[in-house]
């Protein structure tokens, strides 16, 4: 049964909002037509009639422009607002229609129905359907996410259908026209129904909205991480390609400041273009930009004055080496001519001579009297073009040769640049480099010179190369017609003495922080020093030996408290322990078939020994101890000649026929070559064929022919030295080389019998003891 009791009641309208039964509703009333409804409602039992306007436009609405069903409801609360506003809480209590419309002015009034619903006629049809809408709600609930759990905790207390529906159509419906129709239906089933019918297309709508919503923050997500991702890169390359313009700016700067060849200035505007389009970081980038900075680093024009004073020179010569006269000469010399001519075009000077005889010093000297830079390259085991000239840049890590790094390092274009070793320098299937060194060397194609890497032409011409070599022999031919060869010769004991006690002892002291003078040192002693501890052509050993007396002096006089000290034999010893070299003293005793040779090798002169035997056999020659074909060439010649003289020695003409001949020079580890040795071959074989012993105290050199003349060898200097370290007192020299004895000191000269011989036989004379 509805109730369907009437009452009269002040009609309040709402605009854009309405009240369910039940709810309580806040809302301000300003229309003057309202307030006074308001106040006709609080005067009676303060119910007044809420019912929503059709159209919320509408201003001062008539009863034609409300809605039918309204709901009635309780003020609990007004409360006036500044100027003409009061603001009321209401609740709702119950549906009404309006029957009909009492009056409208001053306020509204109407006879409203009073619709309570009624209980519905299944009891089992409203549980489900309850509990279908709760189960609905609560669906909806999860997806909209928009109803807090308390709400769907009450809502599962409700009970009738008609106050559930009226709670969740206050609960989700936002549209007035929904509300306003859930409102309309009287039905409380029906009206349930309707909400579950809305619940449904809620929650689908929930769900969609869910995925949309969880789509659109994916895309956004993704959106922004790409934004984000975007941003850092572009960061990072701003900042990079800042970095690499400031690169490229520098580059170009530096290339504008620097007087390029025309070609070179090509080459860089080249790359350095292609390095504006070339992504900053990447390996083509780096290449670019160390072709161009090598390009930069290069001295360019830059150029040092030369000091061309002779005086200066000589001065500057004299200062850090003792004797060597003929090659300070010749670079004076050479000076002059330079400072007449004004080119540098004509033969390359090439040092000659064993390790440690300063070679490499005077040249620096010569840099430093010039007033040039200096630069040295060892091209000592060099067999590959590419270390003087360079890889092309296709290949991976390629850099210049070793002349353009020269170059950069000496930072002029101008200057003394030592090639050393240059006959250690050997060809491989990479490509001959001594091709390569003739180009550098050539002073009519070196102002071109092109490198692989760099690929443009770079001005050698102003370069003064210097060589040096150890032996001439093993210098390739082209090259050796380039050079003007100047022999440095070893030193005898004496200048050694006086490297070592005016340039090597005092550069030590300093190089070991003591004091000039702190070390007491009597030529005796130095002499010790010279020939007790080195073995050798130069001063190098003989340096390392002062330097090793300097380090041990500098703790002997910290240790001890000491400024000064006297190094006297016995301090000498403690020093450098015991002497390694003793004056060797000749076998005394005469020895058949063994024969003191002299040799020069590229370590200087030596002493040799050549040993002969004869055992019976069918005439042939052996020969043994590593030696040259020159050597063993020399050997047949001195056995041919024995043969062809057997009766001058007192040898039957056929006494070859049942021996065997063997002939060894010892020490077979070390090679040995050259014609010098052809006397002291006929002497050994001489004497082991006729018995007749042969004098230890007498060494010999010379060349042989077939007939028995003796010719004229190289290196008397050395030999002589070597014989005077053997101490020998006899040395059997060709007649030719007596003009040498004069570079000889006469110190030196002073101990020796000097034979200089022009036929074997004056050889044999002196070196056998006649039967
Ligand atoms: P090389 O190049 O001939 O092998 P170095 O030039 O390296 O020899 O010389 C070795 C050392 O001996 C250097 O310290 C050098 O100064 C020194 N030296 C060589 N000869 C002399 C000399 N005549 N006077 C002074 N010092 C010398």
């Amino acid at each position: 049964m509805r109730n369907t009791s009437v009452a009269e009641l002040p009609v309040l309208p709402l605009r854009g909002m309405m009240i369910f039964p039940g709810m309580l509703l806040h809302f301000d009333v300003g229309r003057q037509r309202s307030i006074a409804a308001l106040e006709q409602g609080m005067m009676n039992d303060q119910r007044i009639f809420l019912v929503s306007q059709i159209k919320d436009e509408t201003e001062d609405p008539g009863p034609e422009d409300l809605c039918e069903v309204g709901t009635i409801a309780q003020v609990r609360q007004v409360m006036n607002l500044p100027g003409e506003n009061i603001r009321l809480l209401v609740e709702g209590e119950s549906r009404g229609v309006i029957r009909q419309m009492l009056q409208t002015d001053p306020f509204m009034k109407a006879s409203v129905q009073i619709c309570r619903d009624r209980k519905p006629r299944s009891r089992a049809d409203a549980d489900a359907l309850v509990r279908t809408a709760q189960d609905l709600f609560e669906s909806y609930a999860l997806a909209s996410q928009r109803v807090s759990q308390e709400t769907v905790e009450s809502i599962r207390s409700l009970e009738a259908p008609g106050d559930l529906a009226d709670v969740l159509a206050a609960n989700m419906l936002s549209k007035r026209e929904e509300r306003q129709e859930i409102l309309n239906e009287l039905n409380p089933m029906r009206r349930l129904e309707r909400i579950c019918v809305i619940l449904m297309r809620e929650t689908d709508m929930a769900d969609t909205e869910k995925q949309i919503q969880a789509r659109i923050k994916k895309q956004v997500e993704k959106n922004q991480k790409d934004y984000y991702l975007r941003e850092q890169i572009k960061a990072i390359q701003t900042e990079l390609g800042d970095q690499d313009d400031a690169e490229i700016a520098e580059l170009r700067q530096r290339m504008e400041a620097t007087p390029l060849n025309e070609e070179a200035r090509g080459k860089c505007e080249k790359e350095l273009d292609r390095l504006g389009r070339t992504p900053p970081g990447s390996p083509e980038f780096a290449l670019s930009q160390t072709y161009i900075e090598w390009i930069l680093d290069l001295p360019w024009g830059r150029e040092t004055t030369d000091n061309l004073d002779l005086g200066r020179a000589r001065e500057v010569l004299n200062r850090d080496h003792y004797g060597m006269e003929e090659v300070k000469e010749r670079i004076v010399e050479y000076l002059a001519v330079l400072q007449l001519k004004k080119d540098l075009k004509g033969p390359i000077l090439c040092f000659v001579g064993p390790p440690g005889v300063g070679k490499t010093s005077i040249v620096k000297a010569i840099a430093e009297a010039l007033d040039r830079k200096f630069v040295q390259m060892s091209l000592g085991g060099v067999r590959d073009e590419a270390e003087i000239r360079g890889h092309r840049r296709t290949y991976i890590g390629s850099i210049p040769g070793r002349i353009i790094y020269g170059m950069k390092q000496a930072g002029t274009m101008n200057p003394v640049f030592l090639f050393d070793e240059i006959d250690k320098m050997s060809a491989d299937f990479r490509g001959n480099p001594a091709a390569a060194l003739l180009e550098v060397l050539d002073a009519e194609q070196n102002n071109a010179f092109r490198d692989h890497y760099l690929e443009l032409p770079f001005d050698l011409s102003k370069v003064m190369f210097i060589t040096t070599a150890n032996s001439m022999e093993t210098i390739q031919l082209p090259l050796l017609d380039r050079m003007e060869l100047i022999e440095v010769p070893s030193y005898t004991e004496e200048e050694k003495l006086q490297i070592l006690k005016r340039h090597l002892m005092p550069k030590q002291i300093l190089e070991h922080g003591l004091k000039a003078g702190s070390l007491k040192i009597s030529d005796a002693i130095y002499r010790t020093m010279i020939e007790g501890y080195t073995r050798e052509s130069g001063v190098r050993t003989l340096e390392r030996t002062a330097a090793k007396v300097c380090r041990k002096a500098a703790v002997y006089m910290l240790d001890h408290g000491k400024k000064t000290m006297t190094v006297n034999a016995a301090m000498l010893h403690e020093l450098l322990g015991a002497p390694r070299y003793h004056r060797e003293e000749p076998e005394k005793e005469p020895r058949i078939g063994v024969v003191n040779g002299l040799a020069y090798t590229s370590v200087g002169g030596e002493m040799l020994e050549v040993e002969c035997t004869a055992m019976p056999g069918k005439g042939q020659l052996k020969l043994t101890g590593q030696l040259g074909d020159v050597m063993k060439e020399s050997a047949e010649a001195a056995f041919s000649w024995v043969r062809a003289h057997s009766q001058e020695l007192g040898l039957k003409d056929d006494f070859y026929k049942d021996i065997d001949v063997h002939v060894h020079v010892p020490e077979g580890a070390v090679p040995k070559d050259g014609p010098s040795a052809g006397v002291t071959m006929i002497t050994a074989l001489a004497s082991a064929l006729t018995g007749q012993p042969v004098r230890q105290t007498v060494a010999m050199t010379g060349e042989i022919t077939l007939r028995g003349r003796v010719l004229p060898i190289g290196g008397l200097k050395e030999k002589t030295l070597a014989a005077y370290r053997a101490g020998i007192k006899t040395l059997v020299i060709p007649e030719e080389n007596r003009k040498d004895l004069e570079k000889i000191p006469e110190y030196v000269l002073k101990c020796f019998d000097i034979i200089p011989v022009r036929e074997i036989q004056e050889v044999l004379n002196t070196a056998l003891i006649r039967k």
